[in-house]
């Protein structure tokens, strides 16, 4: 693994154009853990577009709004800063200037973050921020529409899956990991299904998988496999043809 990291920095050193990496797919699948350990091998920025709905909906649900009202959200998004910044190459995210970086992670904000990313106002808001940071450095995106929507011309599209059982027991743990004694695996499972079928079914910039991306089930793969197959592929794609021009 490490000879390969060298060699794939090396080809990254002769780039001589930006590359957008778009990773996505439904919650658990893995997508921030593998985007982050691309950006490392590629050297270049990781951003996690989640955290930004995330915000957005940790805003709605402190003042606890009725997300039906629609022109109430809009109003609300119009008066939200949320602001990106990177401390020690480390994604923050700052919500009218207060980091919340750790208050997102929580099951209720996943849900508020599905909730309050249905609607197009906060979706144009956020994806113009996130096209901002992209338009001028390399980056590793990871979301539900970034190869869709937000970098349609992504030089590489990565869906990244795997069963709802494995992407809730992951979940799961992490949670247990970080703490939390409440939560159960059945209610991971479920808050999961209905994240995926909101997600999926929006009208608006939904969870696909475009035709131009390589779907990777990582239901049996470990994080060095699955980050290894995609340096493949990123090799393969941008590399070989780069060297070609
Ligand atoms: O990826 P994460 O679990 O942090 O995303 C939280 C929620 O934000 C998702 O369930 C999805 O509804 C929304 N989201 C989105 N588009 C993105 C990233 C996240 O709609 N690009």
């Amino acid at each position: 693994m490490v000879r390969q990291n060298i060699l794939h920095l090396e080809r990254f050193n002769m780039h001589k154009k930006r590359i957008a990496i778009a990773i996505d797919g439904p919650g658990g699948a893995g997508k921030s853990t593998i985007a982050k350990h691309l950006a490392k091998e590629l050297d270049i920025l990781y951003l996690d577009t989640g955290a930004m709905y995330r915000a957005c909906g940790l805003k709605a649900a402190r003042q606890n709004m009725d997300l039906q009202d629609r022109e109430a959200v809009a109003q609300m998004l119009d008066d939200t800063k949320v602001d990106i910044r990177f401390v020690s190459g480390l994604q923050r995210v700052f919500l009218d200037d207060e980091d919340v970086s750790e208050a997102i992670r929580t099951p209720e904000m996943s849900v508020w973050a599905s909730d309050i990313s249905v609607l197009p106002c906060c979706r144009k808001k956020l994806v113009a921020l996130q096209r901002e940071i992209a338009a001028d450095r390399s980056v590793v995106m990871d979301g539900r529409d970034i190869g869709s929507y937000v970098l349609p011309q992504a030089e590489l599209k990565i869906f990244l899956t795997a069963t709802p059982e494995v992407r809730a027991m992951r979940r799961y743990k992490e949670l247990v990991d970080k703490g939390d004694g409440t939560t159960t695996y059945d209610h991971v499972l479920q808050e999961l299904a209905y994240r995926d079928q909101q997600d999926s079914s929006r009208e608006f910039a939904p969870l696909v998988c475009t035709p131009d991306a390589y779907r990777v089930d990582t239901s049996e793969m470990d994080i060095d496999t699955v980050v290894r197959t995609i340096l493949n592929l990123y090799e393969e794609k941008i590399c070989d043809q780069e060297t070609k021009e």
